[in-house]
């Protein structure tokens, strides 16, 4: 018998009902904030997210889903942000003018040893605003994630607030680190020694607990931030402020890859356990034109869908229940019932049969099963009368029907 893949995961029918709800109720706060879906595909060129997240990256490093072909190394996505700015600049969407707002649900891969809330399929939504650097976009950004956790009667996070500077701020940055970091690499793990030299900013995304306790004490602040940085940061902190929108200042958070440049943020949720980061994400102002499109802003975030129903995403799932069943008994109302079934489909009301034979009772308990409001009964009586016998699952209250009326009866207890 064949198994799934490690770090994968079937969603079932009634998982997916969830899934379904979650989607749809982030889909209305998207729109509410005038974002637009955008679908790109799960395969892309390998040497997008090289150049994008950074050779060093762990992603990069270890954890592609590399597909070799003869001439072409195509991965598949381990996220969402460098496809979109490939298909944003392959589209020409910076010519149709100013700021695009876009977001993406989908499922994203990365070889990772496979743990609670760590897989190797899971999935995203998220969102990216490129063509703009203003604060004010960035503060809508976090709101917006902040209304999406909202929606989906998540609570109990922490919005984790910092901003790494502009390129020149993160090289002060890195060089600030090398000189803080240098007497604790004793006791540091081996990839932070490595890292040490080839992103040392990466040593703070470690999630080693030796690592972590030798880092605890280190002091960052903003002080490696220019100016014009820090006035960026400071505009976010009193927008997210007047908006009244709670965050912790988080001057150890780096955000693991190279695109990120000023503001970054990570929403975590103490009920997750040791993988915390419900989302995340930042800033990415120079990507667009690392990646041959114009200089433009851009930020943008993406949360696990999967940590988000670990953190107790409070929606109830959507209804799957059928409106009519109908069970013939006996091969000449066979066909009759299989006509009926067609035209109450044809006229939108969800309909059902037995494709089982099974008894009249077992076929009820199907009815009963599938939620079905209403059993429509053909019999040889029912057959020479041209009729049905309507039974109202709720009440258990049973009438005969002409055929021709079905669709009308059922409709108007639809309506009601
Ligand atoms: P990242 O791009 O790593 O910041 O991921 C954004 C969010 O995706 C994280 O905060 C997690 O919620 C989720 N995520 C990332 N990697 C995984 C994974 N391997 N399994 C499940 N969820 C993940």
């Amino acid at each position: 018998m064949y198994k799934l893949i490690p770090g994968t995961r079937d969603i079932l029918p009634q998982e997916a009902l969830l899934w379904q709800r979650m989607e749809a109720a982030c889909r209305s706060v998207f729109s509410l904030y005038n974002y637009h879906e955008i679908r790109t595909p799960v395969v892309e060129e390998m040497s997008l997210f090289n150049r994008s997240l950074g050779e060093t990256t762990e992603i990069v490093r270890k954890q592609m889903f590399v597909i070799n072909n003869k001439d072409d190394n195509y991965v598949l996505r381990p996220e969402g942000t460098a496809a979109i700015v490939r298909a944003y600049i392959e589209n020409n969407m910076d010519k149709a003018g100013g700021l695009v707002k876009l977001y993406y649900m989908g499922p994203m891969f990365r070889l990772e040893r496979p743990q609670k809330g760590r897989q190797r399929q899971f999935h995203h939504i998220g969102c990216e605003a490129i063509g703009s650097s203003d604060a004010g976009l960035d503060v809508e950004v976090v709101s917006l994630a902040d209304a999406l956790l909202k929606n989906l009667s998540i609570s109990g996070y922490i919005i984790n607030l910092n901003n790494l500077g502009c390129a020149a701020d993160k090289e002060e940055l890195a060089l600030r680190l090398r000189r803080k970091i240098k007497d604790l690499l004793p006791k540091l793990c081996a990839d932070c020694n490595q890292r040490y030299d080839s992103n040392v900013m990466r040593i703070l995304d470690c999630k080693n607990p030796d690592c972590k306790t030798a880092l605890e004490h280190l002091d960052l602040d903003e002080s490696h931030l220019c100016a014009g940085c820090r006035k960026h940061f400071s505009a976010v902190k009193t927008g997210l402020d007047s908006l009244k929108i709670a965050y912790a200042l988080a001057p150890h958070l780096v955000r693991g890859l190279d695109y990120y440049t000023g503001t970054v943020f990570e929403i975590t949720h103490s009920g997750l356990g040791a993988q915390d980061a419900l989302g995340a994400g930042g800033r990415y102002d120079n990507l667009v034109k690392q990646l041959g499109g114009p200089a433009t802003g851009s930020i943008g975030f993406a949360f696990g869908v999967e940590r988000l129903i670990l953190a107790g995403c409070g929606l109830k799932p959507a209804e799957n229940k059928i409106t009519s069943y109908i069970i013939s008994l006996g091969d000449n109302a066979r066909s009759s019932a299989l006509k009926l079934l067609d035209t109450l489909r044809r006229n939108g009301i969800s309909a059902d049969t037995d494709y089982e034979s099974k008894s009249l009772k077992g076929a009820l308990r199907k009815a009963n099963d599938y939620g079905a409001k209403f059993v429509l009964i053909i019999g040889d009586d029912e057959l020479k009368k041209n009729t049905v016998m309507l039974k109202d699952m709720e009440s258990g209250e049973q009438r005969e029907v002409k055929v021709e009326d079905v669709v009308q009866e059922l409709g108007k207890d639809l309506v009601t």
